[in-house]
């Protein structure tokens, strides 16, 4: 069991004293805790009871989980009530925890924290007027930033198999590798491009609590060098409302389209088992599309903003969908399982527009992915797009600078 160090210091010389008795007295009485660490088994055992963190399952409510912590009713209400106009605690999640801070000394209940998502955090403190009755409470509650210790660190590898399976096992947490893979979503196609002996780089951010190992941060930066082709990404802010990545030159790393229409995390299992190429672009055998094959139910995204012209069946493409982008470019999806949009209907870059299916002539479940360029069909995988918008004049100067550091280390 954690106790938070805002905590623990300030009272651990008090404490200290009479820790034994107090230790087994509520340890017997407390409710559900986490199990304790190897680790945390071979020190001195430190009183514990100052904190209940409490894991919501499936079914519990709140008011049902506190009066099983054996706070008294008139308190849940007041806590209820005071977080009401941040929180609704009647939505807490499965999976969540409440943690419950008592005073070291009378545990006297004194706040609640319920992490509402991987940023933020409801606090409700409150003024216990009569422990007894556990009326007239004055609680008071906030939703502030989780207060994570951030880490910078630098990973790299080198592609044997595919990005995730090699980031992987160079003991890099999934979600970074999916976040770097997100930043090259407009540069690389993990489905298509990537040949061994290819290289990344990236620093990122590691977010810790009480010294314990959380979740992945932003990226800072990122390098894939697929088959010796360079791409960067840098992370900047540019303004309040506008922040992302930006190459190497200043220049957003969004375009029109997007490499794929299958994101990386459904190609996640890498080359054998998850979405890979059947066949490319081809005009000596008429295959003009490129065929991604993917599990059945796989989301097909747009790869770019674009027009529904056409949701219907379509012969032997099956249930098909295509996307006018503008004057110039469209986009056809073939074999779909079920649709998710309508003709007619205004689809966003990465929008969900159907679901990978067998429809049509088709011997499996695959994506059959046309580009056309003025009512040609073209392989999407050699267009060569313009680059995305630049940093503002005026902003470059403090791009250039803020990214010196790390592209020193991309390119050591
Ligand atoms: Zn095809």
């Amino acid at each position: 069991m954690k106790i938070t160090k805002k905590i623990l210091y300030p009272a651990a010389v008090l404490v200290i004293i009479v820790a034994g008795a107090v230790y087994l007295y509520f340890n017997a009485a407390s409710v559900s805790r986490e199990p304790m660490k190897a680790a945390e088994a071979d020190t001195i055992p430190l009183p514990t009871d100052y904190q209940e963190k409490i894991l919501i399952e499936t079914g519990a409510t709140f008011g049902s989980l506190m009066a099983n912590a054996g706070i008294k009713s008139g308190l849940i209400q007041s806590i209820y009530a005071a977080a009401q106009p941040e929180y609704d605690l009647a939505n807490v999640r499965a999976g969540h925890f409440l943690e419950l801070n008592f005073a070291p000394d009378s545990r006297v209940f004194k706040n609640l924290v319920y992490k509402i998502d991987s940023e933020k955090e409801l606090r409700v403190d409150c003024k216990i007027a009569d422990e007894a009755e556990g009326t007239d409470n004055v609680c008071d509650s906030r939703v502030e930033a989780i207060p994570y210790e951030i880490k910078t660190v630098v990973k790299e590898g080198r592609i044997e198999n595919s990005l995730y399976a090699d980031a992987l096992a160079g003991g890099i947490d999934e979600r970074a590798i999916i976040a770097l893979a997100d930043a090259f979503q407009w540069s690389v196609d993990f489905a298509l491009d990537p040949r061994a002996g290819d290289t990344f780089k990236f620093i990122y951010e590691e977010r810790y609590l009480n010294g314990e190992y959380q979740m992945p941060g932003k990226i800072l930066a990122g390098q894939y060098i697929n088959d010796g082709k360079k791409y960067q990404v840098y992370y900047f802010k540019e303004s309040e409302d506008n922040e992302g990545y930006f190459d190497e030159n200043g220049n957003s790393v969004q375009k029109l389209f997007l490499k794929a229409p299958v994101a990386f995390k459904y190609i996640s299992s890498g080359f054998t088992t998850g979405l890979r190429y059947v066949e490319a672009f081809n005009v000596s055998t008429g295959h003009r599309a490129v065929d991604y094959a993917a599990a059945y139910g796989t989301p097909i995204r747009a790869v770019g903003d674009g027009t529904v012209i056409f949701a219907a069946y379509n012969g032997a493409y099956g249930n098909m969908v295509k996307i006018r982008h503008n004057g110039t470019y469209q986009t056809n999806y073939g074999h779909m399982s079920k649709f998710a949009v309508k003709k007619g209907a205004q689809v966003k870059q990465g929008d969900i527009i159907g679901y990978v299916g067998s429809t049509g002539f088709s011997t499996g479940p695959h994506l059959h992915y046309e580009m056309e360029k003025n009512g040609v069909k073209i392989n999407p995988l050699l267009e060569v797009l313009p680059p995305g918008q630049a940093i503002a004049q005026e902003n470059q100067e403090r791009f250039f600078n803020s990214i010196k550091e790390w592209q020193a280390q991309l390119d050591n």
